[in-house]
């Protein structure tokens, strides 16, 4: 590996100002990631970005077998890359304990949960260098959730699925909102958070 230093992640490619429709599903973009393609890719474009910057760092052909070597590399020193490729090399590996994509194999898996452990540990790094803002923070959590949402309890789902398209903008709910926001999902008042989310979407621009 090179000895250039780490860089920002998600910095790669300009953000949406303002909550679009998904192409493909209608939703709020993101709301459907990963299973929607266009959910998937309005995310996934700023973790494919830093990968590709560390690719071309490294001079490593995009080929499957030169990536897994690379993702490899990354996940053993999560501190020395960008959070968002220390992501996505665990989204190009397979847990060797359960076999699963390594962060999101099921809840008993302590390999997956010491690999997420490792991506935020990434990220904490990172942030002391200055290079992580709360919305980031967000974005990055906020994947795992919807990608492994079998990890998770489905309240905490449901309300980053919702969250999500305001977060690609670069929003972050105060405090406040979300605590108000979980409470009214717990109290299976999901329709009403939506509502004001949609409406609230439509002043971000
Ligand atoms: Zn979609
Ligand atoms: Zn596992």
């Amino acid at each position: 590996m090179s000895n250039q230093p780490s860089f920002p992640s998600l910095r790669g490619l300009p953000r949406p100002t303002r909550v679009l429709p998904c192409a493909q599903c209608g939703s709020p973009q993101v709301t459907n990631y990963p299973h929607c393609a266009g959910c998937a890719q309005a995310l996934e474009q700023y973790w494919r970005a830093d990968w590709q910057a560390l690719l071309e760092r490294e001079q490593i052909p995009s080929e499957a077998a030169d990536e897994v070597l690379l993702a490899q590399i990354v996940l053993d020193e999560v501190e020395r890359h960008p959070w968002s490729c220390v992501d996505w090399a665990m989204t190009l590996t397979q847990c060797n304990v359960c076999g699963q994509e390594l962060g999101g194999g099921p809840t008993e898996c302590t390999e997956c949960a010491a690999a997420f452990g490792n991506a935020l540990w990434s990220e904490m790094v990172a942030g002391r260098r200055g290079e992580v803002t709360g919305n980031e923070h967000a974005l990055h959590v906020g994947r795992f959730v919807l990608r492994h949402p079998h990890r998770y309890p489905e309240n905490s789902v449901t309300g980053w699925r919702l969250s999500m398209p305001g977060l690609l903008t670069g929003w972050l709910p105060s405090r406040e909102d979300a605590q108000q926001s979980m409470a009214l999902i717990k109290a299976g008042r999901l329709s009403e958070v939506e509502a004001r989310l949609l409406l609230f979407y439509q002043t971000l621009r």
